[in-house]
């Protein structure tokens, strides 16, 4: 059976048809170069290593796993030739900051990339994701010395970034933790302390790795607000930006023995007084990582997205080829012992299922991935501010609700297999395995969902959540008389109007009993991923009454979209009404249990 394919036309369609990603790079200064062509060929590229190079080595990979000797961490035959062709591609910098040898590229394409990354090999991906996300807190917040001796060497790959937040005592709630950083005569810090769960934390990749690290001050203030953000290379380096050879007191203590992710080292991460710089200003180093957050968050519902999408390949394929019982309707295949079991209806309510949320997943991931581009590089000052308040609202529900979905996809694309799903050597059991933890990281996906409902809509009395209705109303505005959308438009606003109901009620619970926030959350961030679906299949299907077949999108390739688009609306919609009403019920019978009755 093949292997993962770069769904190249529907990454195409969405960028060029659906968010017309030309003409908005074509708006920003910094990103006007970044035309079709350009695009094209990117994406191509990063198909070519995502297929060849990634995916090869993602089964032997899992098997083999990382392994851990006298502080040392061996990644998985084939990961260093793969890293080293990576680099050499100039992949690493393809987001960097264009002053210190970066490509300055765009999110948006850098989010699809990752989508490929994440399905071809996901272990793999993360080395590379979390140098991403390191390097972008040092551009946002560090100092111009910090900037000019470590970005440069991130750009090129050769050097890795790990973030380190974690300790054994503060997960969810960073604000316990207890590393401390002691400042030194000459402006650097001596760190001290212990960190868990650190991806990439120690491997055979980089000739050095650049930990950040959360920590606090003897004096600093008590919970989140005592909390500083500092660089701590692996290997110290010198004011030119060269490694020096002298080792800085970092040790990698041990690596997990996981479900999935078994290439991605996962460590725990000890500082004895270890040479630190300061990032940003102290005590802000929440702040700090909420900005670099934003973009991390983005690529674990990628995450989920990807291996959703090469789950999907196999089982649909899997689905056109295996041969069992007849179809309802009649035979099929009059010369074969049966027909493939692509002709029951149950076989494909999982296979269209799997389908309609991986292209609105993934349309949802590029339209926040748009906002984050037009927040930063946008010229008025007043889009950058509504962009920096949408990401804010989508990045919650686009990280939990992608993942969820995802995980679930590769559930399903299991189940079509049978048996042959549970076993290794399809790989699907890998995928489930694998997209589990996108659940999990970078903020549990409850977390996710209490930040949506608290912070972001009940903090802000639901003005956010404003700013997006706006959007959705321009849309259907202007659409409204588009043949395609009729029948979907009430299906949309319906859904719409009972979020919208659904937030005042919480909004108004809220005032009198705080635990009504919690007790909504979840439901709510799954309303609002439903009602955000719904919103990118709309746009996707007004975009193929317009798409030509010149421009690569042949009439089958497009009414296909139009029936998956259909199967979301009239299959999947109607979850929006069971969500409602879990939202309406409140807090009063999550509550009532007393704690010793559990
Ligand atoms: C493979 C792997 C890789 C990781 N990589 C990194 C990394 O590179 N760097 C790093 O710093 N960390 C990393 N982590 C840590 C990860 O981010 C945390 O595990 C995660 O944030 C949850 O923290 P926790 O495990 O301590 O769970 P807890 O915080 O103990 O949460 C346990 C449960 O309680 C719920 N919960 C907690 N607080 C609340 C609340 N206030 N309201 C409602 N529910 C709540 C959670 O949703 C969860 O269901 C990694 C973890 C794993 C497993």
């Amino acid at each position: 059976m093949a292997g993962y394919r770069a769904p190249l036309k529907d990454i195409q369609f969405l960028l060029q048809e659906v968010f017309g990603a030309q003409a908005l790079f074509a708006s920003m200064p910094e990103t006007g170069e970044v035309n079709n062509e350009l695009i094209s060929a990117v994406v191509q590229e990063a198909a070519k290593i995502t297929e060849g190079l990634l995916a090869p080595i993602n089964q032997g990979g899992d098997q083999q796993g990382c392994q851990f000797e006298n502080g040392l961490v061996t990644t998985p035959a084939g990961f260093k030739e793969a890293y080293a062709a990576y680099t050499q591609g100039g992949w690493p910098g393809l987001t960097g900051s264009v002053d210190y040898g970066g490509q300055g590229m765009p999110k948006m394409l850098s989010a699809i990339i990752e989508e490929m990354a994440f399905a071809a090999n996901s272990s793999f991906a993360l080395y590379t994701i979390l140098t991403t996300g390191a390097s972008l807190s040092l551009s946002l917040h560090g100092s111009e010395e910090l900037k000019r001796t470590y970005l440069p060497r991130m750009y090129e790959g050769a050097w890795s970034g790990s973030m380190c937040l974690t300790e054994p005592q503060a997960g969810t709630d960073l604000g316990m933790i207890r590393t401390r950083a002691v400042p030194s005569a000459d402006g650097s810090y001596k760190l001290s302390g212990s960190k868990i769960f650190i991806t990439g934390g120690e491997h055979d990749l980089t000739e050095n790795i650049i930990h950040f690290v959360l920590a606090k001050l003897p004096d600093a203030p008590a919970g989140p607000r005592g909390i500083s953000l500092f660089l701590v290379p692996k290997i110290l380096v010198d004011a030119k930006g060269n490694i020096t050879g002298e080792s800085n007191n970092v040790q990698c203590g041990s690596i997990e023995h996981k479900m999935g992710i078994r290439a991605s080292a996962t460590c725990v991460m000890n500082f004895d007084e270890a040479q630190g710089f300061l990032v940003g200003e102290l005590n802000h180093g929440l702040a700090c990582m909420f900005t670099m957050m934003n973009y991390e968050r983005l690529s674990m519902g990628l995450q989920g997205n990807g291996l959703a999408e090469s789950s999907y390949q196999l089982a649909a394929q899997y689905a056109g080829e295996r041969l069992q019982g007849r179809a309802p309707s009649g035979i099929q295949q009059e010369d074969k012992a049966a027909d493939p079991i692509l002709v029951h209806p149950d076989v494909r309510r999982m296979l269209l299922t799997m389908r309609a949320n991986i292209v609105a997943g993934r349309a949802l991931s590029l339209y926040a991935a748009s906002k984050l581009d037009i927040s930063r590089f946008h010229p008025d000052q007043n889009e950058r501010d509504v962009a920096e308040q949408l990401v804010s609202l989508l990045i919650p529900v686009q990280k939990a609700y992608c993942s969820d979905r995802g995980f679930e996809a590769c559930v399903m694309g299991q189940q079509v297999l049978g048996g042959h799903g549970y076993v290794v050597e399809w790989g699907l059991e890998q995928n489930v395995r694998d997209a589990r933890i996108a659940q999990i990281y970078e903020g549990t996906n409850g977390v996710q969902a209490l930040d949506l409902m608290g912070r972001k809509t009940v903090r802000s009395n639901g003005k956010l959540l404003q700013l997006l209705v706006q959007e959705m109303d321009e849309f259907t505005a202007a659409n409204m008389n588009n043949d395609r959308l009729q029948q979907h438009l009430a299906i949309f606003e319906e859904a719409r109007a009972g979020l919208l109901h659904c937030t005042t009620t919480v909004l108004s619970r809220a005032l009198d009993n705080p635990d009504e926030i919690g007790a909504a959350s979840y439901a709510y961030m799954e309303l609002l991923g439903l009602v955000l679906y719904c919103f990118m299949w709309l746009r996707i299907l007004t975009a193929t009454s317009s798409s030509e077949p010149e421009n690569g999108y042949p009439p089958d390739y497009v009414d296909g979209l139009v029936k998956v688009g259909e199967f979301f609306m009239h299959r999947l919609m109607p979850r929006a009404q069971s969500l409602a009403a879990e939202i309406e019920a409140g807090a009063e019978t999550l509550m009532s249990l007393r704690a010793e009755q559990f």
